[in-house]
């Protein structure tokens, strides 16, 4: 079978394995996580490659160097905030002599559907001095990524493949090569290149700004990034702002001349090309103004820059067909006009049934008892909890910072602070936080509500079974006293809110679990047991 429909995630993980990985590890985030259940799918048919999801994102960033250094090809996946996460590893590894190929899939999501930023994660390939794919179509991404594992063989770099939601969540056929063979397993040659002691990494790092220099000329030749004559209007477009000008192209009376960068470091000569036949240039870039921002410093004459810095384009969410048609110097199109219907509004709200909610509702009733109390929350479907109609949790920043967060407000003298935070996140970012609160012994009750599953993002395993929970929390130091397990159903809600009243009264650290399984993934247990 050669033509497949495929989503952009799909395609990216099916390039991987024709490009010869022999590994993949990731940490589920959306729109990142159809990557490793696509994998894991190939894995389960054919026994290869190792599929595996990782406690966060750092450790699967860290599992992929591992695989690298045996000189084997691995894919790292996860979405663009994992990349906070995974940054100290993946920054570092920049220095490191590169064997297998390592590519790192990371999924963006402007217009935040599923996340708390917009965060643009090209800044990080520049930050990090790392080339950056960024495909327009599934066959893009499909076959990037065999480029992508080749060039990171070739100057021992990391590369970066990025896409964005749109583009990992739409389907289309493409077209398969065939597939290269694994790399056979062999120690990198010189270890010291993997050792980044200040003496060794000084030197690594004048290796790095040598490769830098491969990096850029790469960009000036490689197709990725053609650039085709026209008017004396000039288009950048990258990622999907070239589907939404090609939608577009057909009404505009004049062509423009043209560059699209689907790779970087950018062509800075092919751009300066661009511009000295041009009066004027033109961004369509989706996500933030990466390239717009550098083009002052690269452009010295006076030639108008159009985009979103200038207010040309939007700053927020997406780019699409229609919102680019401004800049592009076409009329907005015609629509329908619809008289304004008043309906509902329809938040996202947790299952029903969900066992967050039976744990919601007794927090909030102690809460209301208190007359001062903090409820800090995490990442997950608990998050869900801050909305109407149950209201508890006060804060959600990042992965873990609901422990952190609340020993600083108990610390503060804050009175009847809680922490809600999921199983998953507990493993991801928790146990650090849970350190802190015991070494410093602060007044701090937390709740992990343990559904055995990565809710949020369609029912991925946790990484340590229930009955494993008790005794790592107990190994860091918790007294066993203040550990508690309780079942959130509501015919226990009384005795819920008792051993929930106890611990905020202790002055230490107390740790309450709230077994129950998550509905939506027992659903998915029963249903793949027939
Ligand atoms: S998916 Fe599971 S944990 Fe998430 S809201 Fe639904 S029942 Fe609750």
């Amino acid at each position: 079978m050669n033509n497949l429909a495929l989503l952009g995630d799909e395609a990216l993980a099916l390039g991987a394995v024709d490009a010869g990985i022999s590994a993949a590890y990731g940490y589920p985030g959306t729109p990142s996580t159809e990557i490793m259940e696509y994998l894991q799918r190939i894995e389960q048919q054919k026994g290869k490659p190792l599929a595996r999801w990782s406690a966060n994102e750092k450790a699967a960033y860290e599992e992929a160097l591992g695989t690298s250094v045996f000189g084997k090809r691995v894919l790292v996946t996860m979405k663009h905030v994992g990349l906070n996460v995974a940054a100290d590893a993946f920054v570092n590894s920049s220095l490191l002599d590169i064997q297998g190929g390592l590519v790192l899939a990371i999924a963006d999501d402007p217009g935040m559907h599923s996340s708390q930023n917009e965060q643009d994660s090209r800044f990080y390939s520049e930050f990090a001095h790392v080339p950056c794919f960024e495909p327009t179509s599934q066959q893009e991404a499909y076959d990037m990524m065999a480029q992508a594992f080749d060039l990171s063989e070739e100057l021992h770099v990391p590369v970066m493949v990025r896409l964005v939601t749109r583009l990992s969540h739409s389907r289309a056929a493409i077209e398969v090569k065939p597939a290269r063979t694994e790399n056979p397993g062999k120690k990198a040659p010189d270890m010291k290149q993997w050792m980044l002691l200040p003496a060794m990494a000084r030197k690594q790092w004048h290796q790095l700004l040598q490769k830098e220099k491969k990096m850029a000329a790469y960009g000036e030749t490689t197709p990725w990034n053609p650039l085709t004559r026209g008017s004396r209007t000039g288009l950048i477009t990258t990622g999907l702002g070239l589907n939404y000008y090609k939608e577009n192209m057909a009404e505009m009376e004049e062509i423009p001349s043209h560059l699209h960068i689907g790779y970087y470091p950018f062509p800075e000569n092919k751009i300066r090309e661009l511009a000295s036949n041009c009066d004027e240039i033109l961004l369509l870039e989706e996500g933030d103004a990466f390239v717009e921002k550098r083009l002052r410093a690269i452009l010295t004459q006076n030639i108008t820059i159009k985009g979103k810095l200038s207010g040309d384009l939007p700053r927020e969410g997406e780019l699409n067909p229609d919102n680019v048609r401004g800049i592009l110097g076409l009329a907005p199109r015609e629509t329908l006009s619809v008289e304004k219907m008043e309906l509902p509004g329809r938040p996202p709200q947790l299952c029903k049934g969900c066992p967050h909610t039976d744990t919601y509702l007794f927090i909030k009733e102690v809460v209301a008892e208190r007359k001062e109390s903090l409820v800090t929350s995490d990442i997950g479907c608990y998050a869900l909890g801050a909305l109407p109609p149950l209201m508890v949790p006060e804060t959600i920043v990042c992965m873990g910072a609901s422990i952190t967060m609340a020993k600083g407000a108990a610390e503060a003298g804050m009175e009847n602070v809680m922490a809600v935070i999921g199983d998953s996140t507990f493993l991801h970012s928790g146990l650090t936080g849970l350190v802190d609160c015991v070494s410093d012994n602060a007044p701090v009750t937390i709740i992990i509500v343990d559904n055995s599953t990565v809710g949020m993002t369609g029912g991925q395993e946790t990484r340590l079974e229930s009955h494993r929970f008790p005794p790592v929390v107990e190994g860091l130091g918790v007294l066993k006293e203040h550990i508690r397990l309780l079942n959130p159903l509501s015919k226990y809600h009384e005795e819920n809110k008792k051993v929930l009243r106890e611990e905020l009264d202790f002055q230490g650290v107390s740790v309450i679990i709230a077994v129950r399984e998550c509905i939506e993934w027992l659903r998915k247990q029963k249903k793949g047991a027939k």
